[in-house]
């Protein structure tokens, strides 16, 4: 029996790693407090919970929908964009798919031959370099200098190369929480415009912004910006649907027929009953979304100032957006005697009983990645814990 050289080569997902080994602990009794995850930990708002079950009870969600969705759901996928971000997009330029996550990996798919190359702005969501290399493209890590390290034109045109198709722009950005300014995003759109270059622009986080910023979607910057896009977003981080499985991706008709035929042949549909339940979530009342965005500001405010005074972490800057910190612990590291990052992070584990993810997942080694999206109770606890661990290996 033999495996597809492709994809042996692909590693697993370290963030899910981490939050298996976490669940095992947790499952043998330990008392970790996880800070690993990339989700909310909300429970889905009742009213989309009651729109799921009214459409099992219904019989509606018994059947197959189209492959790229329902036409209601792309049409309040389309309203709320134009309310959020002020853009007209009509439902054919719009796919649902399982999950953002398989919106990107479609577009992926649709969009590269063997051997072109997608460039990722570092640090990057560990699942856009593996699902590039799955579709058989090279992923292009892109050092950035920019202020927050945040990637300017002059990084983009070290990077580029004759086969350069796509490049991807996170913002709020996973791992780091930093949103892009309007003047950022368009000097980039317009490399892009210039270059031919599409832009995937990966607005999962855009409704998580936090302390009066202002999110900023690229496709609002100009036609020929927006011509170059494909926006991806989805319901599971505003809304905490992360189980539910609903993303979608906006843009050019012609891929998004190309992304619907593969996606006919992959996956059918995206579950119905999930389909009716980000329908109630995108048309009707958002007031448990702005809770919910409420309480991650006040858990960033209780918990930046705290991590970023730690000696030997280095975060200058408090995010604006998402639910992550992403320190430079370098200095943290050599203070307390390990060797490098993934050892700093296995004791953390082992011995304060706090679980977060290396940077290495990032392509940024020397950080590390908290998610706060979890209580304050066990926030103030972890930092208790992790200052314990500071100065028994200090
Ligand atoms: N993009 C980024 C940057 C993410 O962090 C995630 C989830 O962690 C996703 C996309 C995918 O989200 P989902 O597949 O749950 O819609």
């Amino acid at each position: 029996m033999s495996i597809s050289k492709d994809v042996a080569k692909v590693q697993p997902s370290a963030t899910l790693a981490m939050s298996s080994k976490t669940k095992a602990m947790i499952k043998k009794g330990v008392d970790v407090i996880n800070l690993s995850i990339g989700e909310p930990d909300f429970t889905t708002p009742e009213q989309i919970k009651q729109a799921a079950i009214d459409a099992i009870k219904s019989g509606k969600a018994s059947f197959y929908t189209p492959a790229g969705g329902l036409p209601e759901l792309k049409q309040a996928v389309c309203d709320r964009i134009k309310l959020e971000d002020g853009v007209e997009y009509n439902p054919n330029q719009v796919i649902v798919t399982d999950g953002a996550k398989f919106s990107l990996f479609l577009i992926f798919q649709v969009i590269l031959n063997e051997g072109e190359d997608v460039l990722l702005p570092e640090p990057f969501w560990v699942s856009y370099a593996e699902q590039v290399h799955l579709a058989g493209g090279n992923a292009i890590a892109v050092k950035t200098t920019g202020k927050d390290h945040k990637v300017t034109v002059a990084d983009l045109d070290r990077s580029i190369t004759p086969s350069t198709q796509a490049l991807v722009i996170n913002s709020p950005q996973n791992p780091s929480g930093l949103v892009y300014e309007a003047d950022e995003l368009e000097a980039i759109g317009n490399w892009a415009v210039k270059h031919d270059i599409l832009i995937i622009a990966d607005d999962i986080y855009s409704n998580l912004i936090f302390n009066g910023h202002k999110f900023t979607s690229i496709v609002t910057l100009g036609d020929e910006i927006k011509k170059h896009t494909l926006l991806v977003s989805g319901v599971s981080k505003t809304y905490s649907m992360t189980g539910w499985r609903i993303g979608y991706v906006l843009g050019d008709e012609k891929i998004i027929k190309i992304m619907n035929t593969v996606a006919s042949h992959a996956t059918g549909n995206p579950a119905a009953v999930s389909q009716y339940a980000a329908i109630e979530a995108l048309t009707n009342d958002q007031s448990d979304a702005k809770k919910m965005r409420q309480a991650f500001e006040d858990r960033l405010n209780i918990f930046y100032p705290k991590i970023a005074n730690l000696p030997g972490f280095d975060l200058p800057t408090k995010p604006q957006g998402a639910f992550y910190l992403f320190p430079n612990v370098k200095k943290a590291v050599s203070l307390c005697g390990f060797n490098n990052t993934e050892e700093f992070v296995n004791a953390l584990l082992e011995e304060a009983h706090v679980a977060v993810v290396s940077g290495k997942a990032f392509s940024q080694p020397d950080n590390i990645r908290f998610s706060y999206a979890n209580s304050k109770e066990n926030l103030l606890e972890a930092y208790d814990r992790i200052v314990k661990f500071l100065n028994n290996h200090g």
